[in-house]
């Protein structure tokens, strides 16, 4: 209802628009990621050449990667960095509908092919502070979009870790490391799966493989990786 009487506005800077998303102006100022991208990381090539389909970059090998693939729908900047702090800290749970329509651009190369969704959990004392999971909120919008199953505990986070922001990448494994089970009532049920995590942002992407390890260790098949924005 609310809808219906309120005009849609840009999610950036309110300004109203013809569709619920961006101004004109915003949208100028994100970097989306397009093709061509690693294969793996989703990290996009220097254009100016071209690429074979399913290149990947030479780091990936040095990486120690449990994931298969990661995607992110644009890079972490300043206008991206505005839009999801806004996300995550205020009660804006309408700009899930807009990412999750952002998030759609990955249909064919890792939605479609997964058997279920799941998002990174957030230790249960933070999500008590913070009221929910934006991760969970994106994740159940793409499933709800697809017919697809979410499962929200897929994932369990047992400690509660100091936030990644203040760590260099070799402390930021450290510090997710064994962090995360999967309970043993979905041990089962995720053998030769192919799983999609989601979560808002990949920086170094620690988390995120140390959640696919957990899953892998546990028999699925394949680990994609979804988010919004990842550091470049
Ligand atoms: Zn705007």
């Amino acid at each position: 209802m609310v809808d219906t009487l309120l005009p849609p506005q840009c999610v950036s800077c309110n300004e109203i628009v013809e569709d619920a998303g961006l101004c004109p102006s915003c949208w100028g100022q994100m970097n989306f990621i397009s093709r061509p991208y690693c294969d793996v990381t989703g990290i996009p090539f220097e254009t100016g050449f071209e690429v074979k389909a399913g290149s990947s970059l030479p780091l990936v090998k040095e990486q120690n990667l449990y994931y298969d693939k990661a995607r992110a729908v644009f890079v972490y900047d300043d206008a991206s960095r505005k839009l999801i702090l806004a996300f995550k800290h205020g009660d804006q749970t309408h700009y899930a509908k807009t990412f999750t329509h952002w998030l759609c651009r990955y249909e064919r190369d890792i939605i479609a092919p997964a058997d279920f969704i799941c998002p990174v959990p957030l230790h249960w004392t933070r999500l008590v502070r913070r009221k929910f999971n934006q991760s969970q909120l994106l994740a159940e919008n793409l499933a709800n979009k697809f017919g697809m199953l979410c499962i929200p505990d897929l994932l369990e986070r047992t400690k509660a870790t100091k936030p990644q922001g203040k760590f260099k990448r070799k402390q930021r494994r450290q510090n997710v490391k064994g962090v995360f089970t999967v309970p043993e009532k979905y041990k089962s049920g995720v053998a030769g799966k192919t799983i999609l995590i989601i979560d808002d942002v990949l920086t170094t992407g620690a988390t995120v493989n140390e959640c696919a390890k957990v899953l892998k260790k546990s028999g699925a098949a394949q680990v994609y990786i979804l988010t919004l924005a990842r550091v470049i």
